[in-house]
């Protein structure tokens, strides 16, 4: 496997650390993408077939799809899996009434085995480290990389640092403690922490944060286990949450895969949808900067993706461009109905998740999306992972009793 920077740049090899940005322009790094020599065919058959082994990696929604993952290791043993992946595909119905489209449906990331998307990168990452034989891994995170971090790392008998900011759902600071991270609560807000993080990190620790290759690498398979999940019948527009944009790297590189495979023949139009308050990705797209202009002080109840500064703004408008998507945002109280509209599907998801559906929403009005296209929403975080509203009745009292410095 190689390694390469994102960005058309000079940098010697010394220069590239897979668990690091780019030393010579500070672009993410990425992995050369290595395709199996399988047909179509071949490859859908292997797929299928590995889900009625008893073998874990085959039963992994992850590992099933390993022909697109890098090779890590030539020994099923050594993966590092707690059963991710396998997420349904749930059919729309007070959703897709009030987002105005006849076919709706949602795939749930948030059923990962601790709640959130993070799970499907996690696996890849950690066993990746394991191989490295690293000992200690680290992220900065709104919660859930840290939560799925502290799993993985766990699981994997590696420690785990975990740098949160002081406003972050209780729920994931429990799941990161109960995993046995050590947390470091730092900074106001994820970006924050991320400085604080790469600026302490020695260089034995291993960083699992999104600009990780191997985690975009993992999260290509939900794209994958989608598009078999639909029989390989490609929707019209697929929606997801925008904070740090990892999500959407990899939907924009599993689309790649799927194509140059022959697995699809067209691709899904990908719309990002962030929080207006923390919004930088969606301005930039609306306005057709080359750069993205960071939010010093992102604000919204959706703490997932309350992020100013997104690392992975290049290769997510990369994404867009080659499918035709686009980029918006919604505000709060449009976040929280389409979360309460979420609700009565009897399904359920964080805050930032629902912004998805908010999305859909304003991208029917405006007209981008007709009543007749097929759209897929992606949920990335369990409801039980913010239950409360985000407006100070529930969250924001719990998180204020973790908001010591450090711990
Ligand atoms: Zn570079």
């Amino acid at each position: 496997m190689q390694l390469q920077c994102s960005e058309p740049c000079e940098a010697s090899n010394q220069e590239l650390r897979e668990d690091r940005v780019c030393a010579n322009c500070g672009a993410p790094l990425e992995l050369v993408p290595e395709r199996p020599s399988l047909s179509a065919e071949a490859l859908r058959a292997l797929w299928s077939g590995r889900r009625s082994s008893i073998e874990p990696a085959d039963r992994s929604g992850v590992w099933r799809f390993r022909e697109l993952l890098p090779a890590i290791t030539e020994r099923l043993a050594d993966i590092v899996t707690i059963g991710e992946g396998n997420t349904p595909v749930l059919r729309g119905m007070a959703t897709a009434k009030y987002a105005g489209v006849a076919d709706l449906s949602i795939k749930h990331l948030g059923w990962n085995p601790t709640g959130s998307f993070k799970d499907t990168g996690m696996t890849v990452a950690v066993t990746r480290a394991a191989a490295r034989g690293a000992k200690v891994v680290a992220c900065a995170s709104t919660g859930n990389t840290a939560a799925s971090m502290a799993a993985y790392a766990a699981r994997a008998g590696m420690k785990a640092r975990v740098f949160l900011p002081r406003a972050v759902a209780a729920a994931k600071v429990a799941q990161a403690e109960a995993y046995g991270a050590e947390l470091v609560r730092v900074g106001d807000n994820f970006d924050d922490a991320l400085t604080e993080m790469l600026e302490g990190a020695d260089p034995t620790t291993y960083v699992l944060n999104s600009l990780n290759p191997f985690r975009v690498a993992g999260q290509k398979t939900f794209i994958i286990e989608l598009l078999e999940q639909l029989g390989w019948q490609v929707p019209d527009v697929i929606a997801l949450p925008g904070g740090n944009l990892g999500n959407l790297a990899a939907c924009g590189a599993a689309l790649d895969d799927a194509m140059a495979l022959g697995l699809i023949t067209r691709r899904p139009r990908l719309a990002v949808i962030q929080a207006e308050g923390a919004n930088p990705f969606a301005r930039m797209w609306k306005s057709g900067a080359e750069r993205l202009t960071p939010v010093s002080n992102p604000t919204t109840i959706a703490s997932a993706i309350r992020i100013g500064a997104p690392v992975s703004w290049r290769n997510a408008a990369r994404a867009l461009r080659a499918t035709g998507g686009t980029a918006i945002d919604v505000n709060d109280e449009a976040i929280a109905e389409a979360r309460r509209v979420i609700g009565r599907d009897g399904i359920g998801c964080e805050l930032g998740s629902a912004a998805a559906l908010a999305g859909v929403k304003v991208l029917r009005d405006s007209g981008w999306l007709s009543e007749q296209e097929r759209v897929i929403c992606l949920l990335t975080g369990h409801l039980l992972k913010e239950p409360g509203t985000g407006d100070g009745s529930g969250n924001h009292a719990e998180s204020h009793a973790h908001a010591g410095a450090r711990c």
